[in-house]
């Protein structure tokens, strides 16, 4: 929102997120929609335009006074001006314009704050005109006739009218029907030429217990041919392969993009492999989610306490060697699984604990404290000095990280860095902080089956086998992919 206010939500009710596909009912309903990206972006542009002409006005004359950022100033002098700039306007809701502003709002002070040192998380520009190639189409209803139909299978939106929604609305429409949800607001967006409701609400949540209150487990996380393993409390070590459809998705995504770029730009085969492009990233998107949502689930409604190691993942994606690695980094999607399982056990009644960015779990053998000061990224085995026993780094580490008994973070704000990628202090590139940041080198590329330890019970879960059967999407399709990303 743009008022910089948070609304305060009750007491036993949480804010949560629920997004539909959705698809337009009626063939005007495309236009309309359309129209209603537009008069966002025109909003947003022309508030912007407003901001700059003050402060050059300021940088002449320092009499001038400052133009307040601010989302009800903005919106009335919008609203004294709009006869003016945009005889038409009535042609969308009032929202569509409000929603640009309220946007651009935001960025002002994102922009702001980050050049104050206020904002964890990169360096923001200051706003940027909006054109309607490069800024993806969006619009954000607050009030109004919005809601979801008793049918569950429609949402209806101010101005825009219904909409068909591609998945069953169920998990919030039982809700909201039984007055346990409320709605804030409903953004329509466009991706890669689909349409999607992000529904805001707040949700009336009983308390919880997680199934095993008393247990704890610790997840140890890395991008190579392991992408989790896990250390259950019953000594169980459960590795949960790196979904390998990632991987041949990024082999067809390479050849597409090799495709599109002997195509000439505004061709209409260049418009198929863009559409061809934007359904490979929409699938590994897709892939990814599912893993990140499928574990964190199961392991936040099982246990009192999970211990995840506090890993940078910016800074991994950021510096460390090749290219490929850092691309592996970014596909794994490792940064989003702290926050995820933050309000996860939060919901399921449990503890998120964080471990020690320095706390050595790869280099401290798990049971009887021997150290291997140098141990290398590659080395997924090595020998203890101390009782010369084989350890398993993965195995070794998630274990070190259940038994961690180090300060516990509760992470309730701690996850907002995570989440915006941003940690103020840099990592060293081989120091010692955990060791999981550095998987072995290409071994996503090469993957070798991992030796067995003795005395470990090995599960092993391969979420990209699994989910085929299952996946709501359905590989790619040339044809529908084109007319889907022309149909509006
Ligand atoms: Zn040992």
């Amino acid at each position: 929102m743009g008022t910089r206010q948070r609304f305060a939500i009750p007491d036993g009710w949480v804010a949560r997120g629920f997004r539909f596909e959705v698809e337009p009912t009626s063939a005007e309903q495309p236009g309309r929609i359309a129209q209603s990206f537009g008069s966002r972006r025109f909003a947003y542009n022309w508030a912007l335009a407003q901001v700059k002409a003050n402060l050059d006005a300021r940088t002449t004359d320092p009499a001038v006074p400052l133009l307040a950022w601010n989302f009800y100033e903005l919106r009335r002098a919008w609203n004294q001006a709009k006869d003016a700039v945009a005889p038409w306007w009535r042609c969308s809701s009032k929202e569509a314009y409000a929603s640009g502003i309220a946007d651009l709002v935001v960025a002002l002070h994102n922009w702001s704050d980050a050049k104050a040192g206020r904002r964890a998380g990169g360096r923001v520009g200051f706003p940027r005109f909006k054109a309607r190639h490069r800024d993806h189409g969006r619009v954000r209803f607050t009030t109004g006739a919005m809601r979801l139909e008793p049918d569950r299978r429609h949402l209806v939106l101010p101005v825009i009218g219904r909409l068909r929604s591609k998945e069953n609305t169920r998990r919030l429409q039982r809700l909201a029907a039984k007055d346990r949800a409320r709605v804030l607001s409903m953004t329509l967006s466009e991706q890669g030429g689909r349409l999607f409701v992000a529904v805001q609400a707040i949700v009336c949540q009983q308390p919880q217990t997680p199934s095993q209150p008393q247990t704890r487990c610790g997840i140890d996380l890395g991008v190579g041919n392991e992408w989790a393993v896990v250390a259950h409390h019953d000594d169980t070590i459960e590795r949960i392969a790196h979904p390998a459809p990632w991987v041949h998705t990024h082999t067809q995504r390479r050849r597409v993009a090799r495709q599109r770029s002997r195509r000439i730009v505004g061709s209409r085969g260049h418009r198929q492999a863009n559409a061809k492009l934007a359904a490979l990233d929409r699938r590994a998107a897709n892939l990814r989610t599912q893993s990140i949502h499928t574990l964190t689930t199961r392991l936040s409604s099982r246990y009192g306490t999970v211990i995840i190691e506090d890993l940078d993942v910016a800074a991994m994606g950021r510096g460390m060697g090749r290219r490929a690695f850092r691309r592996t980094v970014a596909q794994a999607g490792i940064g989003r699984v702290r926050p995820t399982l933050a309000y996860k056990t939060a919901w399921a009644g449990g503890q998120l604990a964080v471990a020690d960015r320095w706390f050595a779990s790869s280099k401290t053998h798990h049971g009887c404290g021997g150290y291997l000061a140098d141990l290398t990224l590659s080395q997924r085995v090595w020998a203890c000095p101390w009782c010369e026993q084989t350890v398993d780094r993965n195995a070794n580490a998630a274990r070190n990280l259940r038994d961690w008994t180090g300060p516990v973070a509760a992470d309730s704000d701690g996850d907002r860095d995570v989440q915006r990628g941003g940690v103020a202090a840099p990592v060293p590139l081989v120091g010692d902080h955990g060791g999981q940041a550095h998987a072995p080198r290409g071994a996503c590329e090469a993957p070798q089956d991992h030796p067995r330890v003795a005395g470990a019970t090995d599960i092993r879960t391969d979420p990209g086998s699994r989910s085929k059967g299952r996946n709501p999407e359905q590989g790619y399709q040339p044809a529908s992919a084109h007319k889907r990303s022309l149909s509006w």
